[in-house]
């Protein structure tokens, strides 16, 4: 599956470069393949590959030249051994537990993490006999005092949605370790371009290629990077009998997105980092969430973490005096914007505006948004590519017009 000839080469080129060989046709952008089937050059041939004793393709399920592009090129950016790509984030983190676990095994995953993250997790895996402890993301001592010696898996979302928190990646690490369990980290906002998680000892990096990856807004794609053991015994078996596969389409649309993530993760960042200073300083805004900004709590460790970026999502609380004031506020500054999406999506180059307390997070019970953080004058923006001013004039038009709700 792997190719090494350009495996010495550095990140910036294999973030462009990695990729299967050409076709006889020469072509310079890596080519779509749109097939579900593929003609075996005799018998013998067709019978190795089928017993999984010589490389080749035989069917889409099992395996496509476009998507091992992707595979090839996602897991050069993480610095993994191997990928393996999915239909969507979800499918990705379906497949991982998937292939990991059994009944009575154990799982610790963060109480912040995405909310489809949890209920999976929590509640669908709980049905088949998985039992897992939901831990606060930032707290280490919580993370260490819910391990069992049933305890398979650790699974972090750093920074997560929507208040940034962050965990510290190499120190879940060696816990997991300690116990024999592995780490999983979903790299979904931060991205290989700010954070590599398996560098700081995680075992398995997922991803939704949905977001930042493809980056603007395209297609559902997911990935899971891990080392080639992994991939090869335990995730591609699964994949291959319950068909969780990327759409080669997707996988092209992704890889393609690829070659442009560096460029897009710093720009993004730094819009996001003057986007939250500016909202800072704003008289109608109580606190912002960034973890760029020094006022953060996890300023320093997502600095150490995050290649000294904060990533390109940011969320902030309108000032109010009661619940449902702050509710209308929010409102009143989503419902003012002209040129920014209100879009309960991220990871895109249009900037994104949502209000997470009646949309991601609108099934929990009020209490639990309460332990969550996410309150109703809480907005949301997955910062884009657009010229500052304009996203800040676009916030403005609501935020200086409060007083008059
Ligand atoms: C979107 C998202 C997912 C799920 O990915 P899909 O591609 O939508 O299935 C998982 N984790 C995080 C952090 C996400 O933002």
């Amino acid at each position: 599956m792997a190719d090494s000839s350009w495996q010495h080469l550095r990140r910036e080129t294999l973030a462009v470069r990695a990729a299967v060989p050409r076709s006889q046709y020469g072509e310079n952008s890596e080519a779509l393949y749109l097939t579900s089937g593929y003609v075996q050059p005799d018998a013998a041939t067709s019978a190795r590959r089928f017993g999984g004793e010589e490389d080749g393709y035989t069917y889409g399920r099992s395996g496509n030249p476009t998507v091992t592009s992707f595979e090839q090129r996602l897991a050069a950016l993480e610095g993994a051994e191997a990928c393996m790509a999915t239909a969507s984030g979800m499918s990705a983190i379906m497949l991982m537990c998937f292939s990991l676990l059994k009944a009575g095994d154990h799982v610790i995953i963060s109480q912040s993490m995405f909310g489809s993250t949890l209920k999976l997790i929590g509640s669908e895996f709980g049905r088949f006999g998985v039992e897992t402890s939901i831990v606060p993301q930032t707290d280490l001592a919580a993370w260490q005092a819910a391990i069992r010696p049933s305890t398979r898996l650790l699974f972090a979302e750093t920074p997560t949605n929507p208040l940034g928190e962050v965990c510290d990646i190499a120190a879940l690490a060696a816990l997991a370790h300690n116990v024999g369990a592995l780490l999983a980290v979903d790299n979904c906002f931060a991205t290989p371009a700010l954070q590599r998680p398996i560098e700081l000892g995680a075992d398995i990096v997922m991803h939704s290629g949905t977001k930042y990856l493809d980056g603007q807004g395209r297609v559902m794609a997911g990935a899971l990077c891990a080392r080639e053991q992994l991939v090869v015994e335990k995730f591609l078996p699964v994949q291959k009998n319950s068909g969780m596969v990327l759409s080669p389409f997707n996988a092209w649309v992704v890889l393609k997105g690829l070659e442009t993530l560096d460029l897009r993760m710093q720009a993004q960042s730094a819009l996001t980092l003057e986007l939250a200073q500016w909202l800072e300083a704003h008289p109608a805004v109580a606190r912002v969430y960034y973890p760029g900004l020094a006022s953060h709590p996890q300023h320093e460790l997502a600095m150490r973490q995050m290649n000294g970026l904060g990533g390109a999502v940011l969320s902030f609380d309108v000032k109010a005096s009661s619940s449902e004031q702050a509710r209308a506020r929010a409102f009143h500054v989503l419902d003012q914007l002209q040129v920014l999406s209100l879009c309960t999506n991220l990871g895109d180059t249009k900037t994104l505006c949502t209000h997470p307390a009646s949309t991601s997070h609108g099934k929990l019970t009020e209490a639990q948004r309460q332990a969550a953080g996410i309150g109703q004058g809480l907005v949301r923006v997955a910062v884009g590519l657009e010229h500052p001013q304009d996203v800040q004039d676009d916030l403005a038009r609501g935020l200086n017009t409060l007083d008059t709700l």
